[in-house]
């Protein structure tokens, strides 16, 4: 059935995502500060405008901070029933005040973070990772099945953002893994070729090594092969790599390694021009460290 959906943030992600559901017939309100509606969009003057009558607002902005400022704003003007459906990659705290905000005014709430990226945005093959009530996922899951491939309900409020956090603390700290493993075969006269032959198939594989392979010419085709050009920017991985820490320290967790990922993509994108590059770009780093 068509739904009247609010969308709010319509950026890299939100644009295509919103274009998306207009295709699969739904009638679609957007508010942004400043990028364009897609075609089929309609423009609203705020964002309470753009969530006023309709079944399911979505969210897709840069943070917890901005989040929890739109969501004061819309909440009150959502009708009773709706549910607010945040896709950003927030904090798990932001998550879960906003859905209790929402739940005190009636409203369903659910976390659901993507992954896939720009490209899976467009292809609708994103996948999401849903935290909230179980009403609220069966209301949104139609819509998760036009935006992306995959929608997986992981708990209540905030273990979506929890799953991505996680995922994405495992991505980066096996990146840099393999990446300074690269760099010390390389010291030591191995064949790159040679190295991802025997590690793809031995205990050391992983998905960054036999999908996502840093070295360039190796393995299948990458963001390395184009000049590290993302793909998966170093700053979104340390965006994620410091939400991860966040989340650590606020339930006293150990995760000595992630915070090592984290200080290493800070030093790559403030100080050694990894803004702007693929996170894979590890790889020249630690090599051109090992000439200095
Ligand atoms: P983006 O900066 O392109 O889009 C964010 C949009 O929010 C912008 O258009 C901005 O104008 C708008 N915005 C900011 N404040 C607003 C407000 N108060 N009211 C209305 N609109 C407002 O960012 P993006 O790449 O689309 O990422 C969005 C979210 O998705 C982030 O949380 C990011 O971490 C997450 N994410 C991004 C990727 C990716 O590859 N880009 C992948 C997975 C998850």
């Amino acid at each position: 059935k068509t739904m009247k959906i609010g969308f709010i943030g319509l950026g890299n992600m939100g644009g295509p995502m919103a274009a998306n559901l207009v295709k699969a017939g739904h009638e679609v309100t957007g508010f942004d500060l400043t990028a364009p509606m897609p075609e089929g969009v309609s423009k609203a003057d705020s964002a309470t405008a753009a969530v006023n009558g309709v079944d399911v607002v979505i969210t897709m902005l840069p943070n917890g901070d901005i989040l929890r400022s739109v969501a004061d704003q819309i909440i009150p003007a959502m009708r009773q029933g709706a549910v607010l459906c945040d896709c950003s990659t927030v904090d798990v705290d932001s998550a879960r005040a906003v859905a209790t905000l929402a739940d005190a005014a009636g409203l369903g709430a659910l976390d659901a973070p993507v992954s896939g990226g720009v490209g899976g945005a467009m292809a609708g093959t994103l996948t999401f990772m849903v935290g909230g009530g179980a009403e609220a996922f069966a209301t949104v899951e139609p819509l998760f099945a036009i935006m992306g491939q995959k929608a997986v309900h992981c708990g209540a409020s905030g273990a979506g953002q929890a799953a991505k956090i996680c995922n994405n603390m495992i991505l980066g700290v096996t990146m840099i893994a393999t990446c300074e493993a690269f760099a010390l075969a390389d010291k030591l006269g191995l064949d790159r070729q040679k190295m991802f032959d025997v590690v793809s198939t031995s205990s050391g594989y992983s998905w960054t090594m036999n999908a996502y392979c840093p070295a360039p010419g190796v393995g299948p085709q990458s963001p390395a092969d184009n000049d590290y050009k993302p793909g998966f920017a170093s700053e979104l991985m340390l965006k994620d790599l410091r939400l991860s820490q966040q989340a650590a320290e606020s339930v006293d967790a150990d995760t000595p390694m992630g915070q090592m990922a984290k200080a290493l993509y800070e030093q790559f994108v403030e100080n050694e021009g990894g803004k702007g590059m693929d996170f894979s770009a590890m790889l020249p780093r630690f090599e051109n460290r090992g000439r200095d």
